[in-house]
């Protein structure tokens, strides 16, 4: 779950990690007022999920409150990279004497965390990786040490930062570690990370993803999530809390488990066809959430065909078997099932697709097989 700039500066803020004044505005103006508190030139920042806002024109620098509101109202109406601008974050503007790249993200490889840090900040983070991999610096953290202090005197040397400012920069070091611990993220990032004229070191931009399987540990972050960046059927299928990422393909696979969910999506490559969709709907569930995962199934245009794959253990055969057919006797739809069910109740659920005059096949190859076949057939 990706959070916003201005979601990631109040933790920013909340762990003393300096951040400019400001607030959130969804009308002109708010964002006048707003500027007319902070009494001074301000930058307005389009709330939106998505990368280099800058460059796409959703930064934009005004000097009173009167511009502010012009520009606002023209912000607030656009669309950047195709998502609408809702909120700004209007803040005071700084003033910048250089630009530093800061994060902390998980190195799966080592299984430890990285702490990544540039000189070249403010810009797209990859192209200096890839133009000049020799910018980049790197320290990796052990989780069990934690991040030391060295580490990021290291770092602050290896990215000249002034020594005078060496110990805020370990401070501020020590609290992401804190941020990124304590939030259980995947990626916290400050880019860029100021050296304002004034020699004070200022989180100008943040960027917090937090992971997903850890959320149950945070009910104070589950309405922080914007849904306006996922398909819909991902939203969705959260409410059943079902696991589905949308692929590519024209084959709708419904299956129970992830890793034969994973083979499930092999299967049918290996045969020649496309997933269009990855969906575990776990151990154990029940008619209501199959109909749910094959509603949302049905409702994503792509899909042509629907392979259902159940290994029944404490999930049973003719649970799926009854909530498909209360599926289709809900939904009109032409798009082809082909379901293989085997396992607990095995016998139950084939007799309930069989009255309902459904394909069914007996083995995960024959299934796949046919479902590519259908969905080849049908343009
Ligand atoms: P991003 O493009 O989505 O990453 O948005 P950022 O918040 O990182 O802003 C992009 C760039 O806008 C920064 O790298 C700065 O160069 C510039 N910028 C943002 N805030 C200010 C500010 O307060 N003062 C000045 N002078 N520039 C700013
Ligand atoms: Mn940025």
């Amino acid at each position: 779950m990706r959070l916003h700039e201005y979601q990631s500066k109040e933790f920013f803020s909340n762990f003393h990690i300096p951040i400019p004044r400001g607030r959130l505005a969804s009308t002109p103006e708010e964002a006048k007022l707003i500027a007319e508190e902070l009494n001074g030139p301000v930058v307005l920042k389009a709330q939106v999920l998505v990368g280099g806002r800058g460059k796409s024109g959703g930064i934009r620098l005004v000097k009173s409150p009167e511009e502010a509101k012009d520009e606002a109202s023209k912000i607030l109406g656009e669309r950047i990279k195709d998502i609408p601008v809702r909120r700004l974050l209007v803040e005071e503007a700084v003033n910048i004497q250089q630009e530093i790249y800061f994060g902390m993200t998980i190195d799966r490889k080592k299984g430890e965390t990285l702490v990544i840090a540039s000189a070249e900040g403010g810009v797209d983070i990859e192209e200096v990786a890839r133009l000049s991999p020799e910018k980049i610096f790197k320290e990796s953290i052990n989780p069990l040490l934690g991040l030391r202090d060295f580490q990021s005197r290291k770092l602050a040397t290896d990215i000249e930062i002034p020594r005078d400012l060496w110990r805020s920069f370990i401070t501020l070091a020590r609290n992401l570690y804190s941020v990124y611990c304590q939030l259980d993220t995947t990626l916290v990032e400050i880019n860029p990370l100021v050296i304002t004229t004034g020699k004070r070191l200022m989180a100008l931009d943040g960027k917090i993803i937090i992971d997903d399987n850890a959320l149950f540990r945070h009910p104070e972050l589950l309405d922080k999530r914007d849904t306006s960046i996922e398909a819909p059927q991902e939203s969705e299928a959260r409410k059943f809390c079902l696991s589905y990422i949308k692929l590519n393909g024209n084959i709708g696979c419904l299956v129970n488990g992830a890793g034969l969910a994973m083979a499930t999506m092999d299967i049918i490559k290996h045969n020649g066809g496309q997933p269009a969709n990855f969906l575990d709907i776990g151990g154990g569930a029940n008619s209501e959430k199959v109909a749910a995962a094959l509603r949302i199934m049905l409702s994503d245009p792509q899909v042509k065909t629907i392979l259902i794959n159940i290994f029944g253990g404490i999930t049973r055969c003719d649970e799926v078997a009854m909530g498909i057919r209360q599926t289709l006797s809900e939904i009109e739809t032409n798009i082809p099932f082909i379901i293989r069910l085997v396992g607990t109740n095995e016998t139950e659920g084939k007799r309930i697709l069989a009255d309902a005059n459904l394909l069914t096949a007996d083995t995960l190859h024959e299934a796949a097989a046919k479902a590519v076949a259908l969905s080849k057939e049908s343009r």
